[in-house]
C-alpha cells in the first residue's frame, strides 16, 4: 500500500508492502519525505523501524515530525552538500528518533547512474540526481581551470575570508563517513572538482549580489536543492508503478534513458504542481513532454491552499484537462483569483484495485 499524506505545502508518503519472492516474503517499509515542520506523521508502531528516503534538503521535505521513527537506512541524493544539510535539519528539528544513535554508516547515496537497491531482490530505477552536476559547471567555463583558480584565489585574498576552503573540503570528507560503505566511491578528484565548482559559484554570486562569503555559501547550498531531488520509480507487489519526484525540474522526465523509462501509472506531480516540474508547450492543444513521457493515469499534487507557494494555476488547468487522467489534489486550491480546484475528500482510496490512498 502506498499512502500519500495531506501535509500542506510539502511532501510525505509511505510504502508498506510485502513481496513474495521465490517463496519467501520480502517487506518494504519506507517513508518518502517527512513534510514540513508543522506536519506530524501519524504514529505507526508497525513502521517505527522503516527506512527513510529524503528526496532533497528543502524544509517542506525533511522537517516534519516523526519521533516514533528510527530508520535503519536513510536514502539521500548523492551530493555531499545535500547530505550535510539533511543531517543538520534532522538533528536540529529532532524530528526522528535518530539522536541517540550513531548515524555514521546509515546514509545511502542515490543517483541516476545506478539503481536504488532496497534489498538484493528489489531494485528501483532512478532518474535523478545526475552524478557530479558540478563537473558540468566547471567544464562549461570559458576560461582554463588554473586561471579560474587564480582569479578565485585573488578574490578570496581580497576579502576577509570567514569561511575557509579547508572547511568545505572537511565537510565533504566528513560527509563520506555517514555513507553506508564509508566512502560512497567518491574519489578525491571529484571532491576537488566539487570544491572548485562551489568556489566558482560562490565567487560569481557574491560578486553579483555583494554578499559576504558565508552568505554566498549558504545561498549556494539552498539554491540548487530542487535539481538534486531523487526521482525514482517504485513498482508495487501488484505491479502498479509509482513515480516519486520530489521537486525535480521537468527536464528530468524529458531526457532519453537507456534501459529504463519514466512511464508510471501513478505520478506524484513534481514540485507541488509548479511550472518548473511540468513543462507546458504552447501548442494547440497545449502539451507537455514530461507528461507525455510519464503518461500517468493518476496525478497526485501535494499542495497547500496558499497563494505564495505552488501549485501553478496554468499547470493545474492543464493537468485537469488531460483526457483519461485523474488529477488528485491533497488540498483545495482557491486562494488565487480565478483558481478553483477541489482537493480530494479524505480518506481517498484509489480505484481499479490500485493499492494506494491519500489520508
Ligand atoms: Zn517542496
Amino acid at each position: 500500500m502506498v499512502t500519500f499524506y495531506r501535509c500542506g505545502h510539502g511532501d510525505c508518503a509511505m510504502i508498506d508492502d510485502v513481496f513474495n519472492i521465490n517463496g519467501h516474503q520480502e517487506p518494504v517499509k519506507l517513508y518518502i519525505d517527512l513534510g514540513r515542520k508543522s506536519f506530524a506523521i501519524p504514529y505507526n508502531q508497525n513502521m517505527s523501524n522503516a527506512d527513510l528516503l529524503i528526496t532533497h534538503s528543502d524544509n517542506d521535505h525533511c522537517c516534519g515530525q516523526a519521533s516514533f521513527l528510527t530508520p535503519n537506512r536513510i536514502f539521500v541524493p548523492a551530493f555531499f552538500v545535500e547530505l550535510e544539510i539533511i543531517l543538520l535539519k534532522l538533528h536540529h528539528h529532532k524530528n526522528i528518533g535518530l539522536l541517540n544513535h550513531n548515524n555514521k554508516g546509515r546514509f545511502i547515496p542515490v543517483e541516476e547512474s545506478r539503481q536504488l537497491v532496497y534489498s538484493p531482490n528489489l531494485k528501483w530505477d532512478v532518474f535523478n540526481p545526475v552524478r557530479n552536476k558540478w563537473g558540468k559547471w566547471v567544464s562549461s567555463l570559458s576560461i582554463p581551470i588554473d586561471q579560474l583558480i587564480d582569479s578565485i584565489n585573488g578574490y578570496l585574498s581580497d576579502v576577509q575570508v570567514d569561511l575557509d576552503v579547508d572547511g568545505i573540503i572537511r565537510s565533504v570528507r566528513d560527509a563520506r563517513d555517514y555513507y553506508i560503505d564509508r566512502n560512497s566511491d567518491v574519489s578525491d578528484d571529484e571532491v576537488w572538482l566539487f570544491v572548485i565548482a562551489v568556489l566558482y559559484k560562490v565567487y560569481c554570486r557574491s560578486r553579483k549580489k555583494k554578499l559576504t562569503l558565508t552568505q554566498a555559501v549558504n545561498a549556494f547550498k539552498c539554491h540548487d536543492a530542487n535539481e538534486y531531488s531523487i526521482v525514482f520509480k517504485y513498482i508495487d507487489s501488484c505491479g502498479t508503478s509509482f513515480l516519486f519526484t520530489g521537486d525535480a525540474p521537468s527536464e528530468v522526465y524529458a531526457r532519453s534513458y537507456t534501459n529504463k523509462n519514466v512511464q508510471a501509472r501513478v505520478l506524484k506531480v513534481p514540485h507541488h504542481g509548479s511550472a518548473t516540474g511540468i513543462d507546458i508547450v504552447n501548442s494547440v492543444p497545449p502539451s507537455s513532454i514530461a507528461l507525455n513521457n510519464i503518461d500517468p493515469d493518476f496525478m497526485v499534487v501535494s499542495n497547500a491552499n496558499q497563494n505564495k507557494t505552488p501549485p501553478n494555476v496554468g499547470v493545474l488547468n492543464f493537468l485537469r484537462n488531460q483526457p483519461g487522467k485523474t488529477l488528485l489534489m491533497t488540498n483545495d486550491f482557491t486562494k488565487l483569483a480565478g483558481a478553483s480546484f477541489k482537493g480530494v475528500s479524505l480518506p481517498y482510496s484509489f480505484p481499479n484495485g490500485i493499492q494506494a490512498k491519500i489520508v
